[in-house]
């Protein structure tokens, strides 16, 4: 199995990222098509929670800082392998077509949160879902209206929004209004100094022949529009910053 660090090519970025635009280094790293499609054996840190290491590093150091400002960050979901997030969508899949749904409207829905097998950022190691642990929470905590104006983390997304881009994190999926693709996730944020690189290695793959190679649930419906919209909306609408 391949098994290596991430630390030696991510190092690089890191230092570099305060004055050099992260991608005039991209040019420098090689990701493979297993690492970036969550099919790799790599080093994880953490505790109660899985990521690679300067991700683990950098979230530690923020969460020292926060902790002095009363908020507990608390991740819920780092690193996903690629069989985890397609027992993800194929649980989804056969929930909704069992509860009717035609297989490629359970697909949309399923999209508007998860992600197909092979494209989640979580698969990278450098993406975190992040709560506040302090306050009490009923039902499911990953709601964007628990992150709003009298939610239970309203304090944490406050303190992020004015904290987090100096520890290197960045919400991923913004509420824009006119972003598509996942709809808005005020808890998921990436580690920019590495996942920058990882995207731009990512779209010099050709995703689509990868994904069109996937057998999985569901993914004999995927077509090519289909897969070219995903990739377009999906994987590249995101905050402009981490492109
Ligand atoms: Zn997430």
């Amino acid at each position: 199995m391949h098994r290596r660090s991430f630390l030696k090519k991510s190092s690089i970025t890191g230092l570099a990222i305060g004055f050099i635009p992260a991608s005039l280094f991209s040019q420098e790293e090689e990701f493979t098509v297993e690492e970036l499609m969550g099919k790799a054996d790599i080093d994880l840190y953490g505790e109660g929670f899985q990521a690679q290491k300067e991700t683990c590093d950098a979230f530690m150091a923020m969460k020292a800082a926060a902790y002095q400002d009363g908020i507990d960050l608390k991740v819920v979901s780092g690193y996903r392998s690629f069989d985890r997030q397609e027992a993800i969508f194929e649980r989804k899949y056969q929930q909704f077509t069992d509860e009717g749904m035609e297989p490629l409207a359970a697909i949309d829905k399923i999209i508007e949160y998860s992600t197909i097998p092979g494209t989640s950022r979580h698969h990278w190691g450098t993406d975190l879902d992040i709560i506040d642990g302090y306050p009490k929470v009923e039902g499911d905590v990953l709601v964007p209206e628990k992150f709003g104006p009298g939610g239970p983390f309203e304090l944490m997304k406050q303190w992020m929004d004015d904290n987090a881009e100096k520890f290197g994190f960045y919400l991923v999926y913004t509420d824009q209004p006119k972003r598509r693709g996942f709809k808005y996730e005020p808890w998921h944020y990436t580690y920019a100094p590495v996942s920058i690189p990882m995207l731009t290695a990512f779209r010099r793959k050709n995703i689509l022949a990868l994904l069109e190679k996937e057998d999985f649930l569901g993914s004999e419906h995927f077509t090519t529009g289909f897969i070219k919209n995903y990739i377009q909306d999906n994987i590249l609408d995101i905050n402009p910053k981490l492109l």
